[in-house]
């Protein structure tokens, strides 16, 4: 488990996978063994001798202005899925979160930065064959864009997702609708990054002069600051996922910013820096 401190702010780090498994077609079609392995900054942390794409899935647990907030709930356990690495997983994420001094009765705020499977999981847990909030005391916040869009899906081909892990929060009376820009505590605000989902959001932390963005899916693998017009397949609308992902590199190259991606594996964070005619992530000091 590691963190970072951005000024008054506290960002703990919780892995639930961190591996290959998830092959390029499935994440950024583009980025082949061919395509990623002539970048080399990409190794050894982000891709594999062979060129193959290491990803995670983590949880961001951060402590603001007295508040306890978590950003993506990754996958959770007992949770039928399509998808065989995510499919009735019996992870310790609970025992991560308590080891880590984060108890689930002590969270404020569950942010999910989209409603898709892998940032929703441990929104609730089995219990008694129930779907339970996993944090019983939080407000869990969702963008009404993507409560609109996921409320009206088809079941997704991912599995009832929304069944087992969004609407029971309805029902127990726990979800806001909220539009972005949000701020959440005076150091947080909960930004609008379309195009990956209607809704989806990234994270500022700004306390003390410092600075730290988490990404969500608008960025999916590092080798997309090299080639930001590599998409991923899972992008609501592609266009828009692009134009926002060249708006934040423009943005935030060189501003000294944390930048946290939501499936970057370890380091999980680093600086935007100009690398030729695009971009690289800056993993010195991170
Ligand atoms: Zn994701």
């Amino acid at each position: 488990m590691h963190g970072w401190q951005i000024g008054d702010s506290k960002i703990i780090r919780v892995v639930e996978t961190e591996d290959t498994s998830m092959p390029a077609e499935a994440l950024v079609p583009d980025a082949t063994a061919e395509n990623v392995l002539p970048i080399k900054w990409l190794q050894p942390h982000f891709i594999s001798p062979e060129g193959e794409l290491i990803s995670s899935v983590f949880a961001l647990l951060v402590e603001s202005c007295g508040k306890r907030i978590v950003i993506d709930t990754c996958l959770g356990n007992d949770k039928e899925r399509i998808v065989p690495q995510w499919n009735m997983r019996q992870g310790d994420f609970l025992n991560q979160i308590a080891t880590a001094g984060f108890d689930r009765e002590s969270v404020d705020y569950v942010v999910c930065t989209h409603l898709h499977p892998d940032h929703v999981g441990w929104n609730t847990m089995r219990v008694n064959g129930e779907w339970q909030p996993t944090f019983p005391n939080a407000r869990y916040l969702f963008t009404q864009a993507d409560w609109d869009w996921l409320d009206n899906a088809a079941v997704s081909a991912l599995g009832d997702y929304a069944g087992d892990s969004v609407r029971p929060l309805f029902a127990a009376g726990l979800a806001d609708l909220y539009a972005p820009d949000h701020q959440l505590t005076d150091e947080v605000r909960l930004v609008s990054m379309p195009g990956h989902s209607p809704g989806h959001i990234g994270v500022s932390i700004r306390s003390q002069g410092e600075s730290a963005f988490v990404t969500g899916d608008m960025i999916h693998h590092p080798c997309q600051l090299a080639h930001p017009e590599w998409r991923s397949p899972f992008d609501f609308d592609g266009n828009t996922a692009q134009k926002t992902r060249e708006q934040f590199l423009k943005d935030y190259v060189g501003s000294g910013t944390l930048v946290i991606g939501s499936h970057f594996a370890t380091p999980a964070a680093g600086y935007v820096v100009t690398d030729n005619h695009s971009y690289k992530l800056d993993i010195e000091n991170s």
